[in-house]
């Protein structure tokens, strides 16, 4: 594709990217500024995602970023007007802002379980709720929720914690696709298997190779693989497309 088609695929709609500061967000922020968006990268620290923005676009005129807890709704709630107040509209929102904390169950506090579930679920409940009023408005929009490969199956080391909260976001994206789909609204999610992030680093070497046992493909997936496929969902070539959890896992998962 050349350029300016390529810059046709998303065609200038706003798309807000939480979790955006580095990792899958950033890989998706990079990919929806090649495809023509301006963003909203909104992170709990907004060095991170500020410095991405600059990264792309030094004159600011295509990105806007937000400091925002995605488990505080008044937080969430005060960027998402913002960035409509600064935009005039969001077109698509995509939830990747996440925590992991692996611990076996009998080591896992009720706080452990809480957060992760908090950061994960609640935080994509929260962004949802807030995007929602401005997309029926508009008659139209795109919400792409990040669950996860542990989601779907269990795996070994991602915490009971951690799979609870990534098969909550699919549930609340089938159902949400179901609510608001006569508005015009389509609602999927993706399931990422194993990327090396600073999210998956912290479960260490051998932890990793478990969770990628059992792979089709040789290939290592990468953020730039889940941005990809965040893409299709975000823009109008998924337009007969909601409800769905697409599993980009290079074949751990055949079904
Ligand atoms: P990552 O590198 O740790 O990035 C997570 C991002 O979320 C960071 O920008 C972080 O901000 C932000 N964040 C964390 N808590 C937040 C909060 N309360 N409010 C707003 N932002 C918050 O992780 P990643 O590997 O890219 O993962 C991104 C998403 O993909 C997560 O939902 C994860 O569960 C999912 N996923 C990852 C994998 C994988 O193998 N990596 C596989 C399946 C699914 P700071 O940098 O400021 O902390």
């Amino acid at each position: 594709m050349n350029e300016e088609n390529e810059k046709n695929v998303l065609g200038e709609q706003v798309c807000l990217i939480t979790g955006a500061s580095r990792g899958i967000g950033e890989a998706i922020a990079r990919r929806f500024y090649k495809a023509g968006a301006r963003l909203v990268l909104l992170d709990i620290t907004i060095g991170g995602a500020e410095k991405v923005a600059r990264s792309l676009d030094p004159s600011g005129d295509r990105t806007f970023c937000l400091q925002a807890d995605v488990t505080v709704e008044q937080e969430v709630q005060a960027a998402v007007e913002k960035a409509a107040g600064r935009f005039g509209r969001i077109d698509v929102a995509v939830n990747v802002a996440g925590i992991i904390r692996h611990l076996p169950i009998e080591k896992m506090s009720l706080e452990d379980f809480d957060i992760v579930v908090r950061v994960n679920l609640t935080g994509t409940f929260i962004v949802c709720k807030a995007v929602v009023p401005f997309m029926k408005k508009q008659g139209r929009g795109k919400i792409v929720n990040i669950a996860s490969l542990g989601g779907r199956t269990g795996r070994p080391g991602v915490g009971v914690n951690y799979a609870a909260a990534k098969a909550g976001v699919i549930g609340l994206s089938q159902t949400l696709a179901r609510e608001a789909g006569p508005a015009g609204i389509y609602v999927n999610a993706i399931a990422p298997g194993p990327i090396l992030t600073e999210l998956t680093k912290q479960a260490g070497p051998e932890v990793f190779a478990k969770w990628n046992a059992g792979r089709a493909v040789a290939k290592d997936g990468v953020p730039e693989d889940v941005a990809e496929a965040a893409l299709f969902l975000a823009s109008p070539q998924s337009d007969w497309i909601t409800g769905v959890t697409l599993d980009i896992n290079g074949g751990i998962l055949i079904r």
